[in-house]
């Protein structure tokens, strides 16, 4: 074990220098860590921090790649290495802008982005080249020009305020924002998508959670790809905005070596359901510039839901989306259970026979694609 790998952080860790001096990167790295800080952000959380697996002499070269924390967070020199498929603007958000920090895609909603600040910046982000401490604050003006573009689209029913993340803001700011958006009639939905619950759950004060009421309908989506992400905290500041009407909602992304298996999907599955957050979204990963490491192909994830679906409570069953590249939009590229043609539905793993009250949990099924999968 590395001599700094016991203490944890007490303030969030933005440097090469820091990583190395809390035992996350080898001094010789320095430099490479020092070219990559100038294109990506770093930020890691004391609540992320203190998740990392402490490295050790045997895995001292892949301690990152055994850990799904820290290969969400600690920087990797393949972040570096652009594919050819990737681009810079994955989802084609920058074309559906119609004033600065609103994106507008779908008739009845549009994107809000108050700010380009998170509590942590993960090294898989579709935005990760333009999210940064320093970054994207809307100032009066702007922000006004963006409320103004609310008022008069009376289509757009539901904000999303994302960004970066809305609850980095002051609660003074965000009360602001959510007041003015909540004055407007023809909006009815507020929705807010953020990290900071997991990332940094002692943010969620009585004051910040004050700057959320509001008459309109109220929903925060959180962001966890990992069930230790929910630690005992976490789950707290949860309940906090559970206890004020608030639904809460997740989206996950499908990462390699975080969450690309039956069981680690299953665990963040398990824990989120505990945790009363029900889950919204899979996400295939978009193809943002120097992520292909964390790449997972798609028939790979739809296996992965196929093999939980009736292994799972519906409860805890999310709609596995693909943002198509260029600005279509996200659509569900879950498995299929009705084979084309025989529009016949394929029965889940994990159902139990009904017959002779045997339980069986092993069966196998004739998937649409035509292979057989074999289920325990
Ligand atoms: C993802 C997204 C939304 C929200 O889509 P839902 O399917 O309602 O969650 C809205 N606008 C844009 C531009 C988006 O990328």
């Amino acid at each position: 074990m590395s001599e700094h790998s016991g203490a944890s952080p007490s303030s969030t860790l933005r440097t090469p220098e820091a990583l190395i001096k809390h035992g996350l990167a080898e001094p010789e790295t320095l430099s490479g860590l020092q070219a990559l800080a100038e294109q990506f952000s770093i930020a890691i959380p004391p609540a992320f921090a203190a998740l990392l697996k402490p490295r050790s002499p045997e895995n001292s070269d892949s301690a990152c790649n055994a850990d799904p924390i820290g290969l969400q967070v600690l920087p990797d020199a393949r972040e570096l290495v652009t594919a050819p498929h990737e681009r810079a603007d994955p989802i084609g958000d920058d074309a559906l802008s119609p004033v600065p920090g609103v994106v507008h895609r779908y008739e009845d909603r549009a994107l809000l982005k108050p700010l380009l600040v998170c509590p942590l910046y993960c090294r898989f982000c579709f935005r990760r080249e333009h999210v940064g401490p320093d970054g994207g604050l809307l100032d009066e003006a702007a922000l006004e020009r963006a409320f103004t573009w609310f008022e008069t689209h009376p289509k757009v029913t539901e904000v999303i305020l994302t960004g970066g993340d809305p609850l980095m803001l002051s609660p003074r700011r965000l009360k602001r924002i959510i007041r003015r958006l909540s004055g407007i009639p023809h909006i009815q939905t507020l929705r807010l998508h953020s990290r900071v619950p997991l990332a940094m759950p002692e943010r969620l004060t009585e004051e910040l959670l004050d700057a959320l009421e509001t008459e309109k309908a109220f929903w925060l989506v959180i962001h966890a790809n990992h069930a230790s992400e929910l630690t005992p905290e976490v789950r707290q500041a949860l309940r906090r905005v559970q206890a004020r009407a608030i639904p809460v909602l997740s989206q996950s992304v499908l990462l390699k070596g975080v969450n690309d298996t039956v069981e680690s999907l299953e665990s963040l599955l398990r824990a989120l359901v505990q945790a009363r957050v029900k889950p919204y979204y899979l996400h295939h990963l978009d193809a943002a510039p120097g992520t292909a490491h964390f790449h997972v192909p798609v028939e790979q994830g739809r296996s992965l839901l196929r093999q939980l679906r009736g292994r799972v409570t519906g409860l805890a069953w999310p709609t596995y989306v693909l943002d198509i590249p260029g600005g279509a939009g996200k659509v569900p590229i879950g498995p299929d259970y009705l084979l084309a043609e025989e529009q016949t539905p394929q029965p889940p793993s994990g159902t139990c026979k009904a017959t002779d009250g045997e339980q069986f949990r092993k069966r196998r099924v004739q998937a649409t694609d035509g292979q057989e999968h074999s289920f325990t």
